[in-house]
C-alpha cells in the first residue's frame, strides 16, 4: 500500500442570506443584481465553501476556526484571504491541488452568465488551469429557502494529491 497515491476529498457547504444592497460577490465576482448577501465578509458563499473543502482535504478544521466571525479584523474583508490561507496550509502539508468543484444554488441571481469569469477567478487564486476548475449551478425547483430567495448556497469540493515522503 506505501506507493498508493495519497489522494483526498475535501468537502465544503456554506449558506448566506440576501439582504438590502446592490451587488453580491460569487466566486469572487460582483453581481449587479438589486440585492446582496449578509455576511461578516464579503459574503462570498462560493468562496467560503471551497476554503472548507480545501480545509478538509488536510483535516484543518473550518474556516469559522481559522476565521472567527467574532473577530472584527475580518469584518468586510476579501474572502480571497481566506481561501489563500487554505492553499497554503495544503501547501505546507505537501499537498497539491488538483481540481475544484463549485456548485451554487439560487434561484437568483442567474449565475450562467457569470460562470466563466468566476472559473477564470478560481483558476487565478488557487494557480490552476480553468480546465480543472468546475462552476456549476442549480436551483431548487423554488422550494425551501433558496426557493423563497430568502438567500443562497454553495457545495464544493476539493481534490488534492499529498506527496509521499516516505514517512
Ligand atoms: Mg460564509
Amino acid at each position: 500500500m506505501a506507493d498508493f497515491p495519497d489522494i483526498r476529498t475535501g468537502f465544503g457547504y456554506d449558506v448566506h442570506r440576501f439582504t438590502s444592497g446592490e451587488t453580491v460577490r460569487l466566486c469572487g465576482v460582483d453581481i449587479d443584481c438589486g440585492f446582496s448577501l449578509s455576511g461578516h465578509s464579503d459574503a462570498d458563499a462560493g468562496l467560503h465553501a471551497l476554503t472548507d473543502a480545501l480545509l478538509a482535504t488536510i483535516a484543518a478544521g473550518d474556516i469559522g476556526q481559522h476565521f472567527p466571525p467574532s473577530d472584527p479584523q475580518w469584518k468586510g474583508v476579501d474572502s480571497d484571504v481566506f481561501l489563500n490561507h487554505a492553499l497554503n496550509l495544503v501547501k505546507q502539508a505537501d499537498g497539491h491541488l488538483n481540481h475544484v468543484d463549485v456548485t451554487l444554488v439560487c434561484e437568483t441571481p442567474k449565475i450562467g452568465p457569470h460562470r466563466e469569469k468566476m472559473r477564470n477567478r478560481l483558476a487565478k487564486i488557487l494557480d490552476l488551469p480553468e480546465s480543472k476548475v468546475s462552476v456549476k449551478a442549480t436551483t431548487t425547483e423554488k422550494l425551501g429557502f433558496t426557493g423563497r430567495k430568502e438567500g443562497l448556497a454553495a457545495y464544493a469540493v476539493a481534490t488534492v494529491f499529498v506527496e509521499n515522503k516516505g514517512t
